[in-house]
């Protein structure tokens, strides 16, 4: 499991079960665990703490929604699942 914190203010923004060793480019809503202090606003996941935009929010109608995540905006801690 991922602890995928802000990379502006170290502030936590959510658990994340990644599966395989890839980078973390998009967070699917199913193995988003735990949303912690964050605000959707215009389809902009946003660090509520300090404003960063942390990934743009994609409803997907005929598939899952998920976040595609900008990377220079997040750091994370913790341990990637094996497929
Ligand atoms: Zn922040």
């Amino acid at each position: 499991m991922l602890t995928i914190k802000c990379a502006g203010c170290k502030n936590k923004v959510m658990k994340y079960k990644k599966i395989g060793k890839g980078k973390v480019l998009k967070c699917w809503e199913s193995k988003i665990k735990k949303l912690y202090d964050i605000e959707i606003k215009n389809n902009e996941l946003r660090c509520k703490n300090c404003g960063k935009i942390i990934g743009d929010v994609i409803i997907d109608n005929t598939g899952e929604n998920h976040v595609n995540m900008d990377s220079k905006s997040f750091k994370y801690t913790g341990t990637k699942v094996n497929n």
